[in-house]
């Protein structure tokens, strides 16, 4: 009688789903028993350990992981430090001959998983990689001059010429069981891990979010089929409803993927009446294209979540913040401009920003408070439940007008205007700052601008109960594009 197989080694980590996904129909289709593992690897990270509300999700999704493992007759083996000492162990406790995972795009965890699996090849073990993440990997996308896309509109026309890769599956229909390992090697408690905060500060996140597979394709589903996604193009702009997916978080863990998502919009059609050539769906299709933008610049510009794209903005003229104060003032939604303290207050207290939002805060940090937009991206790194750093680094850069595609850096977001323009109603400003909901909407973004009769009446003292603005816009803004002007100067007398 031949031994029977030595088992596969399932590496999770931003792939934490049992459909398309890759690495598990391979090693099913291997043969021999799957042992499902997850490694808290904070040092291979490189800068980018986890943040906050990224732990969050982590905790709740890892135990959405394990109990979806178990109900197939498996369990997830968690463990803690440096991912090659802890595999090869897991491979010494479980006889593996084989280690599978998807790929993951991050810098320094693209080297660290590229000597693991030199070093697993080298000592005769099946390691391989598969893609779960993304539609178009990064480094099969080039433009006709074999370089990277730097904008993306040619970048996504590019990958909609090409086939739309379809969901991964096991086999026919759903998998309900999963070979177990003889005997299961040891594992931490979920709780051993740390994850959750000492303080508890993610007090409403679990009202707001399920993490784990199943809340992803509920996620889906009302998006998809409660109809949203029709009215995308043009509701996916005001932060007051619920226009957009929310998907983000989900995306990120892996807990569903795009080709996933592109499925289920094609098939929009036969189950709802929708239309998936709308321009809805299209939108809706092109922001997770940005997704993978994301992950394309990131992938051939290693360099960008800590230095701009555009080499030139390294020099750009910062302001002073003695103290901090101007950062805080930002991070706690303090400024005095009622659209910006909003949005800083969603994220505090969800995890979660608006995107119109994200792009009106981002802005206000960058240009008008000038204050790098690495402090920003790292305040967004730690509170966003989605913090993804190709999305984060992109969306940063982008506001403050120094990476690919970037709005130049002379355009900048007025907060009235916008204010008035995506939340015209003030319902989202009554929601966050509810110490100005008694203003009428005429001066609910501008409160500084309202008669001392109404602001009694609203029983808004400002300086008091609400700041006053930290800058003047029409100065801030000089200030911004003064400040452009001389870095811009310097490029010119350098480059002449
Ligand atoms: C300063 C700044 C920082 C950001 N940081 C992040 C981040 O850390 N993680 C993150 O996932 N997104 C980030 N974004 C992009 C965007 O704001 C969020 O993806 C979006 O708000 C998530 O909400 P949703 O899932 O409802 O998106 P939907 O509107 O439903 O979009 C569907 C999906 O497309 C993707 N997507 C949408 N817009 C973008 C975009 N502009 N760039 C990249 N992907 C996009 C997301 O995966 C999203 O879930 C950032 C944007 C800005 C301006």
């Amino acid at each position: 009688m031949s031994a029977p197989l030595a088992p596969t080694l399932l590496w999770f980590r931003q792939d934490l789903r049992l459909a398309d996904n890759p690495a598990l129909a391979a090693a099913l289709q291997r043969g021999g028993a799957v042992v499902p593992v997850f490694i808290l690897d904070d040092a291979g990270e490189g800068d980018w350990s986890l943040g906050g509300a990224s732990r969050w999700w982590l905790h709740h999704s890892l135990s959405a992981l394990d109990a979806d493992l178990r109900s197939r007759g498996s369990q997830l083996v968690l463990a803690r430090g440096d991912s090659a000492t802890e595999l090869r162990r897991l491979v010494k406790a479980t006889g593996a001959g084989a280690v599978y995972w998807n790929r993951r795009y991050e810098p320094a965890v693209r080297a660290r998983d590229a000597a693991i699996k030199a070093a697993f090849t080298n000592e005769g073990l099946d390691a391989k990689s598969f893609n779960s993440a993304l539609l178009f990997e990064p480094h099969t996308i080039q433009n006709k001059q074999s370089r990277p896309f730097q904008v993306f509109t040619p970048y996504w026309r590019h990958c909609l010429a090409l086939p739309m890769p379809e969901p991964v599956e096991a086999g026919k229909g759903a998998v309900t069981h999963f070979p177990a390992p003889a005997k299961w090697p040891a594992s931490l408690e979920n709780a051993a891990l740390g994850l959750l905060p000492a303080i508890p500060w993610d007090a409403a996140f679990g009202k707001v979010w399920m993490p784990g597979e199943a809340g992803a394709q509920q996620r889906l589903k009302q998006f998809l089929r409660g109809g949203a996604v029709h009215d995308y193009d043009a509701q996916r702009n005001l932060p007051a409803i619920e226009g957009t997916s929310g998907l983000a978080p989900h995306l990120h863990w892996g807990e569903i993927g795009p080709r996933q998502i592109a499925a289920a919009v094609k098939a929009l059609g036969k189950a709802s009446g929708l239309d998936p050539a709308s321009n809805g769906a299209r939108v809706f299709l092109s922001e997770v294209g940005w997704r993978e933008f994301a992950h394309h610049l990131l992938f051939h510009f290693e360099h960008t979540p800590a230095k701009p794209l555009r080499a030139d903005f390294e020099r750009f003229p910062w302001a002073e913040d003695a103290g901090g104060v101007k950062l805080r003032a930002w991070q706690r939604g303090l400024t005095g401009y009622p659209i910006v303290d909003a949005g800083m207050r969603q994220l505090w207290a969800t995890g979660w920003m608006h995107n119109r939002v994200r792009m009106i805060t981002a802005s206000f940090l960058v240009k008008h408070l000038r204050l790098p937009w690495q402090h920003g991206a790292a305040w967004f790194w730690d509170t966003l439940v989605d913090a993804d750093l190709a999305s984060n680094t992109l969306g940063w850069q982008w506001s403050a007008g120094c990476g690919a595609d970037a709005a130049p850096y002379f355009r900048i977001f007025a907060p009235v205007t916008q204010g008035e323009r995506f939340d015209g109603e003030g319902r989202y400003v009554r929601q966050w700052v509810p110490e100005l909901a008694k203003l009428p909407d005429k001066y609910l973004h501008a409160p500084w601008t309202a008669p001392e009769s109404l602001l009694e009446f609203a029983r808004v003292k400002l300086g008091e109960t609400y700041p006053r603005p930290i800058v003047d816009h029409a100065e801030a803004r000089a200030d911004a594009l003064a400040a452009f002007k001389a870095l811009r100067g310097d490029i010119i007398e350098r480059d002449a």
